[in-house]
């Protein structure tokens, strides 16, 4: 991957500038949705701030200490918070860790950078915990937030940080980018639209073996609403796949053949491949079915977040899907 990505480069150089001008924030807040690099950037900036040449070479020299240490992920003056394996949330503990390892000289005397990611993990005593941080920030420490659902922190937090909004770049510009990075072909098209334009996710879409996922995740769900098959065995079948994922697909295809089937916006459907299929069986079910069918959809894209039963979750949807004509 390149330097910086394209799309990154305003956002990048205008907080260059604030730090040359010495007007550079505490904490960071980077939005926006999956795929198209936040984690990236929050990374690239701590390189930069950690390289002890940026200020005669105005970016990463890549040779000295500091840029050494953090090629070799062994910099201590770098620390990123994560949900832990086995967990599905930020808990108080890693938070209250922050505020000690901020209270600690860096090893150069430049900046001490902690990367929360994806920060709406935090649970509400972890989110508590940092708004002290937050509140009164150590010199030359920098809390750098990711998030896709930034209205999932509380607005204490978001208005502590400096906020940088990402948003999906031009196409052409994901194109290019794309075929740098060797993603070409009829796929890539494809890819991109179900990404929702977002070039990482997009990228992953082309070069893993999603497509084909899809591609078997959907026949499943074609032999459920034609009654060809029982969900319970669909459900199980399913487990090997990504529970994100699976729903995520499911609330695409049905989201598209209600645009389908109430003759809204069909152009503007999002598995356009598949749409001939889409539009046959969008007939099977009543769009007011289709609706309900979407209201389950949205409710299980929710507790695939927080619920670790996902047997039940691939169950109850499709036994819906399975029941409502
Ligand atoms: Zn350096």
């Amino acid at each position: 991957m390149s330097v910086s990505l394209p799309w990154h480069e305003p956002q990048f150089q205008s907080l260059l500038t604030r730090l040359r001008e010495n007007r550079f924030p505490h904490a960071l807040l980077l939005t926006g949705r999956p795929g198209l690099g936040k984690h990236f950037f929050s990374a690239k900036l701590a390189e930069v701030l950690l390289c002890l040449e940026r200020h005669t070479v105005g970016s990463a020299c890549g040779k000295c200490r500091g840029c050494q240490l953090y090629r070799a992920h062994t910099h201590t003056d770098l620390h990123e918070v994560n949900v832990l394996e086995d967990k599905k949330v930020i808990g108080v503990d890693q938070i209250r860790a922050i505020s000690d390892y901020l209270s600690l000289k860096s090893q150069f005397g430049g900046y001490k950078i902690v990367i929360i990611s994806p920060a709406d993990k935090m649970n509400i005593n972890a989110a508590n915990s940092l708004l002290k941080t937050l509140e009164e920030p150590p010199m030359w420490s920098l809390l750098i937030l990711v998030t896709a659902h930034p209205a999932s922190l509380p607005p204490t937090i978001r208005s502590r940080c400096q906020q940088l909004s990402f948003v999906t770049p031009r196409q052409e510009v994901a194109r290019a980018w794309l075929n740098e990075q060797g993603a070409n072909g009829d796929d890539l098209e494809l890819a991109l639209r179900l990404a929702g334009g977002a070039p990482l996710a997009a990228l992953e879409i082309a070069t893993g073996d999603w497509l084909e996922r899809r591609r078997q995740i959907f026949a499943g769900f074609e032999k459920v609403l034609l009654n060809k098959v029982d969900p319970i065995t669909t459900a199980a079948e399913w487990l090997k796949f990504d529970a994100r994922a699976t729903i995520y697909w499911l609330y695409s295809w049905i989201t598209d053949m209600i645009r389908l089937r109430t003759g809204n916006d069909s152009e503007g459907i999002i598995n356009g491949d598949i749409g001939g299929r889409l539009e046959q069986l969008s007939g099977v079910i009543t769009s007011q079915s289709w609706f309900k069918c979407l209201d389950e959809a949205s409710d299980a894209w929710r507790y695939a977040e927080s619920q670790v039963n996902t047997p039940l979750l691939f169950e109850n949807l499709l036994v819906a899907l399975a029941n409502r004509k």
